[in-house]
């Protein structure tokens, strides 16, 4: 197979008619033959999309949400394009479907089919800006629906990847215009074997990049961040972070698997599968050396901090005056398991188990729905969990400070603590 290269760009490198010049800027100077590009949804419109739906949910009106996000598209275009470019009719478009999805009764029980097939529109509309814009200022590239290489089960809003079918896909359709020009596709959706369109969780446009890259069996896949690279804190919550120059598959797949937010967790794995390198670069900054991830021998020993918000604390106690034991713990994991909740953290006391998981809209009702009858449930929302790596004593005790702690799990390596956040 021939040579490829994945870039791929999320929200915030195009969210403005400013990002979209720099963007073309960074694609002048080191697109390569070959290249896929990948792109997330402008700025913040898949949250705006959302928030259309709950509208939505709620039978209230939507129209004026859904005007305001097409006019953010169409300003940043008056900017970038002349008035009789073809764009201005292709956002038309692009939101009168829209509008005719949103006609549809939308309930709890299709709410997450629904999803897939309004949200999708942010990187259906970005990436079809993105060619355009390039295409005007010289850069020739061709469009590529996502849906028609990235195949997927009917899980709708956390699809799984057919890997098979979608590398087969990638080979034919990919590099049959790979051969001609770069291309330009949207992160994050894939499409079902009915054809419906899915999508792979949020923030997924980087596991598109990782999926495309393994398929291809690509050179390398670039990440263009607003931060210098992987770091090993927030830059947004802490001071004084530290930037890695490298770092191993692994160092990073378990910073994701904390919450670390600079990479999708799911974009590690078929990359080093495949050593295929990743780099994490600013597109502020776009000389700086950015963050290679590679395989690398040397452990890190650089303390990381990881905080993930919107955590829920759940905890089961028995009541029955019986200790918890194995099947408890068998109980309330297979019911979490059938709600796809993913457990970020567990503790087990003689009389409860305390999971701690992120908040999933209508999750938590039907966990609580078919436990109740063994199990005293009780829960605190909008708690934050914080994950040290190679803690230190000045660090944790710095963390604790002033909050309200509500778990605590220390091993040799790693600390995390359940907290309420600081009220801001
Ligand atoms: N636009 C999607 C999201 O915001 C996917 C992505 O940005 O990677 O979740
Ligand atoms: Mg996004």
């Amino acid at each position: 197979m021939a040579k490829t290269f994945v870039f791929k760009f999320g929200g915030a490198s195009v969210k403005d008619a400013k990002s979209f010049k720099n963007l073309r800027e960074i694609l002048f100077n080191r697109l390569r033959n070959h290249t896929v590009i990948v792109v997330s949804a402008m700025g913040k419109t898949t949250n705006a999309l959302e928030e259309l739906l709950n509208l939505k949910l709620e039978d209230k009106p939507i129209y004026e949400k859904s005007t305001k996000l097409k006019h953010y598209h169409l300003e940043i275009c008056r900017e970038l394009f002349l008035p009789e470019n073809l764009i201005f009719p292709a956002i038309e478009n692009f939101f009168s479907q829209l509008d005719r999805i949103l006609e549809k009764p939308l309930s709890k029980e299709n709410y997450d089919e629904y999803y897939d097939q309004v949200v999708s529109f942010g990187e259906l509309i970005s990436s079809r800006i993105v060619q355009e814009y390039l295409c005007a200022e010289g850069i020739f590239c061709l469009w590529q629906d996502a849906r028609e290489i990235i195949s997927t089960d009917s899980d709708y809003r956390f699809a799984k990847v057919k890997w098979d079918k979608t590398a087969s896909q990638c080979q034919k359709h990919l590099m049959a215009k790979l051969e001609r020009f770069p291309v330009i596709t949207q992160g994050f959706i894939g499409s079902d074997e009915k054809g419906k369109t899915t999508t792979l969780g949020r923030e997924g446009s980087d596991f598109t990049a990782a999926i495309i890259a393994h398929s291809l069996h690509s050179q390398s896949v670039t990440i263009w961040k607003d931060v210098e690279g992987v770091l090993n804190a927030d830059p947004k919550r802490f001071p004084n972070t530290v930037k890695f120059e490298e770092l191993d598959y692994k160092e990073a797949a378990e910073l994701t698997y904390y919450g670390a937010s600079v990479i999708h967790p799911k974009t590690i794995k078929p990359l080093a599968n495949l050593s295929i390198p990743l780099f994490v670069k600013s597109f502020l900054n776009p000389d700086g050396s950015g963050t290679q991830i590679h395989h690398v021998d040397k452990p890190n020993t650089v303390p990381c901090i990881v905080v993930k918000d919107e955590q829920v604390l759940v905890s089961f106690r028995v009541t029955d005056f019986t200790f918890i034991n194995e099947s408890h713990i068998h109980q309330v994991y297979t019911e979490i398991e059938k709600l796809k909740l993913r457990v970020n953290l567990l503790q087990t006391s003689a009389i409860s188990i305390s999971i701690v998981i992120d908040k999933q809209l209508f999750k938590m009702e039907k966990l609580i729905a078919v436990l109740a009858k063994d199990f005293d449930i009780r829960y605190n929302e909008s708690l934050q969990l914080i994950t040290v790596k190679n803690h230190n004593r000045k660090i944790t005790e710095e963390l604790m400070s002033e909050k309200e702690v509500l778990l605590e799990q220390v091993t040799r390596t790693t600390f995390q603590i359940v907290v309420k956040p600081l009220a801001q």
